[in-house]
């Protein structure tokens, strides 16, 4: 049975300056930056084990961009 994700994690990619501030501090280490680039050109951030996410919304007050929003998922 496929894990139900609690939380979705949403990334303003397109605004990301790759800093990786979320990368380094988010407790479950689901954050990465892709080795694509966005229109900024820079790397950007990506979740890759979104239902792993427990909600600290870290990630949400490190961005200096205040690009990441984090949803319950009802
Ligand atoms: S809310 Fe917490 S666990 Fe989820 S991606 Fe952000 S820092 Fe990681
Ligand atoms: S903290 Fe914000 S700007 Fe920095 S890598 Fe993460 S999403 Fe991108």
């Amino acid at each position: 049975m496929v894990e139900k994700k609690r939380f979705i994690v949403k990334i303003d990619y397109q605004h990301c300056k790759g800093c990786e501030l979320c990368v380094q501090f988010c407790p479950q280490k689901i954050l990465k930056l892709t080795d694509k680039v966005n229109n900024l050109g820079y790397k950007f951030c990506t979740v890759v084990d979104e239902e792993k996410c427990n909600g600290c919304g870290v990630c949400y007050i490190m961005c200096p961009e205040y690009i990441i929003e984090i949803y319950k998922n009802k």
